[in-house]
């Protein structure tokens, strides 16, 4: 087996323990692949070992590898920040964008997702640490935000992400996973179907699973320590 492979599966078995621990079926946490800064021959031996869902942060790479690879029924989400002169490639190869933080972006999208794909499936990204370094949009504006990108065409609303800021205590962990599912049980009280919470990487992925995560996104635990300077 290769190193991806035991590593993907002792990722499962951290996922089906976590899921276990708060009687949550290990079927309800979808495994999101974080393949940025990889080659393709990492993405391979993933999918060689059942990996399906992939994610990338930086368009160009994103798509190159998109296009380097189909034919093996992959799905692509796109969950770095987005620029708006950005969107067109991402409308056009991805499957979904966890990092909505603003209406003209979403609106791109929207406009730029060729007819024949089905729409994109969208989260919106709010920041629940508060920091300024960070992208999402403010707790306070998620669901207005979320209103508008409900009502366009080309898009599917699904959910919510956050990337909270990086703490070792596992109960300081969950505070701002509890504030995310929070905030799409509030939104979804004001009558938009939510059914994501895009939430946990790899060294927090237990706690966000305590707090309801549906994706986490897991690229060191799968892929190995990127190399300095890549994000
Ligand atoms: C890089 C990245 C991840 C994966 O982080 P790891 O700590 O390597 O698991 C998840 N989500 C986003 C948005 C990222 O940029």
């Amino acid at each position: 087996m290769s190193a991806i492979a035991d590593n993907l599966q002792a990722v499962r078995a951290r996922i089906s323990n976590a899921a276990a621990a708060v009687g949550r079926s290990p079927e309800s946490v979808r495994l999101l692949a974080v393949s940025k800064t990889w080659p393709l021959s990492c993405v391979v031996d993933a999918a060689e070992a059942g990996q399906r869902a992939f994610g990338e942060n930086y368009v160009q790479e994103g798509i190159d590898k998109i296009a380097s690879i189909s034919g093996r029924n992959l799905e692509w989400h796109f969950i770095g920040p987005l620029q708006s002169n950005k969107t067109k490639p991402v409308a056009e190869h991805f499957d979904w964008v966890h990092s909505i933080d603003r209406l003209r972006v979403a609106e791109r999208l929207s406009a730029q997702r060729p007819t024949y794909l089905p729409p994109l499936q969208v989260c919106v990204q709010v920041n629940v640490s508060g920091e300024a370094t960070k992208s999402g949009c403010a707790p306070d504006a998620a669901l207005e935000l979320c209103r508008a990108v409900a009502a366009l065409p080309s898009l599917q609303l699904r959910g919510l992400m956050a990337i909270p800021e990086p703490v070792d205590d596992v109960q300081a962990q969950r505070l701002p996973f509890r504030h995310l599912r929070q905030l799409s049980e509030r939104i979804q009280a004001a009558g938009l179907p939510l059914d994501t919470l895009s939430m946990g990487m790899s060294h927090d992925l237990e706690a966000a699973i305590a707090e309801g995560a549906t994706i986490v996104r897991i690229g060191t635990a799968i892929f190995g320590q990127r190399s300095s300077g890549n994000a």
